[in-house]
């Protein structure tokens, strides 16, 4: 990647930073409260319920906590914690976010982040973002509007996941 294209992609991600009041952190409380809950019952590469139940709270804060639908990322590190962060995409603006990543610890055991627009698959910068921390992250898990692709990084498997309320609903 040329010099030029890396200024215009940091100029780019601090014009999304800017136009959003990033002090405001309330959403994620409802995020901590659950991991408190559940943190034992992870499984991430082949979710069950309560992974689910974790993955449907980051979802509901992605849509609806901000000024408009917003990626939410969620890391949890090798000892169970988790770093959380808004707005852009991939690991370099998480790091960029101050104080977020502090004491984390490698390897990281699931990256999570939103697709607000719906589709659950890794985007370019995403497979760049696994590329990067080849070796250092266990899996990864996309959500998107009622689905979740969750993928294992070491056998590079993924499972791809429709989820979420069902039922007869108003017939067309
Ligand atoms: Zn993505």
């Amino acid at each position: 990647m040329s010099e030029d294209k890396v200024t215009q992609i940091v100029k780019q991600v601090k014009e999304v930073e800017e136009e959003f009041d990033m002090t405001n952190e309330d959403w994620k409380e409802p995020i901590s409260q659950l991991w408190e809950v559940c943190e034992e019952s992870m499984l991430w590469v082949y979710p069950n319920t309560e992974t689910e139940a974790f993955l449907s709270q980051i979802w509901k804060q992605s849509l609806e906590a901000f000024d408009k639908p917003r990626e939410v990322q969620v890391i949890v590190d090798a000892k169970d914690d988790i770093y959380m962060s808004v707005g852009t995409p991939g690991f370099v603006s998480f790091l960029n976010q101050e104080g977020n990543t502090e004491g984390m610890k490698l390897p990281i055991k699931c990256w999570i982040h939103t697709h607000p627009f719906g589709m659950a698959y890794f985007s370019g910068t995403d497979w760049t973002t696994i590329n990067t921390w080849k070796g250092e992250l266990e899996s990864a898990i996309v959500l998107g509007d009622a689905q979740y692709l969750a993928y294992d990084c070491e056998s590079q498997i993924a499972k791809r996941i429709e989820y979420g309320m069902y039922n007869e609903g108003e017939e067309e």
